[in-house]
């Protein structure tokens, strides 16, 4: 199952058509996209019966962020090897989180005003919770899991790296850094869920050029084991999302350091998901 958020409703996304839950259901499921992971399990089972005849065309440009407003976002360093490696760390025995606060949370295509003159691209696999988890084992982590969408960890790195300790949180929570979508998708879609490749171009002029070009195979924590050791602490709400990390070939990692600039688009795809696409202002 593939979800979005058209305009604001929750809706079923099949092939081109969109569904609109809430007249579907009947009412029985609200329209709102963020709510609806509150009432997972039940909603699946009746997504599965659901009638498509209403279903309509739509404009891709209408799309907002499938998880609006997420309560908890949490967000993973250094989770591939090759990207601790370019960005001169050794590999973590724990993860590294830090948050990006959801008011950064954007649109799958939004614009993106640029906060200065080293603003960094990192595409990730994003994790959207489905039923509270407190202390699950990896085993079980899964079953915890919605879906899964795309997410770029837009980042300031001058703010990230300031004061004399880093500010991962702040230096990436600038308006629309955390754009995410276009559409959350179950697991059961994808070919193999622990391997799934996921991909930054940037666009500038008439070239394009591939950045990053990795796999979730190479995460070092998996997205259960994630699921593990952040409720090994804390609860995993319904709708909160895990940015996973980002695999090499981000911006800070070239010599001399490639930042985004003002009229480029950053294009962020991950297999059996989609793509999206932020200009950059
Ligand atoms: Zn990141």
């Amino acid at each position: 199952m593939r979800l979005a958020n058209l305009g604001g409703r929750l809706v079923i996304v099949k092939s081109d058509h969109a569904l609109d839950v809430e007249s579907a259901s009947n009412g029985r499921f609200g329209a709102d996209p963020q709510a609806i992971y509150e009432d997972w399990a039940e909603f699946s089972t009746w997504a599965k019966t659901a009638d498509f005849t209403s279903a309509g065309g739509f404009d891709e440009a209408d799309l907002k962020a499938p998880v609006p407003r997420p309560r908890q976002v949490f967000a993973i360093g250094l989770n591939y090897a090759d990207h601790a490696a370019e960005s001169n760390f050794t590999l973590p025995a724990d993860p590294v989180v830090f948050t990006k606060f959801p008011n950064c949370i954007g649109a799958p295509n939004t614009d993106v005003e640029l906060s200065g003159t080293s603003v960094d691209y990192e595409v990730e696999l994003v994790v959207v919770i489905g039923r509270r988890a407190y202390r699950v084992s990896a085993k079980d982590g899964w079953d915890h899991v919605a879906g899964l969408t795309i997410g770029q960890d837009i980042s300031d790195r001058e703010v990230q790296m300031r004061g004399p300790a880093p500010q991962f949180s702040l230096g990436k929570s600038f308006a629309n850094y955390g754009p995410i979508g276009p559409v959350v998708v179950t697991a059961d879609e994808l070919a193999d869920r622990d391997a799934i490749g996921l991909t930054t171009q940037l666009q500038a002029g008439d070239s394009t050029t591939t950045m990053q070009d990795g796999n979730t195979r190479d995460l070092v924590f998996s997205v259960p084991d994630l699921v593990a050791r952040l409720s090994a602490v804390t609860v995993l709400y319904p709708g909160d999302i895990i940015f996973t990390g980002t695999p090499s070939g981000v911006g800070l990692g070239k010599t001399p350091p490639q930042y985004l600039n003002r009229g480029e688009v950053l294009i962020s795809t991950i297999e059996g998901i989609g793509t999206i696409r932020n200009s950059l202002t």
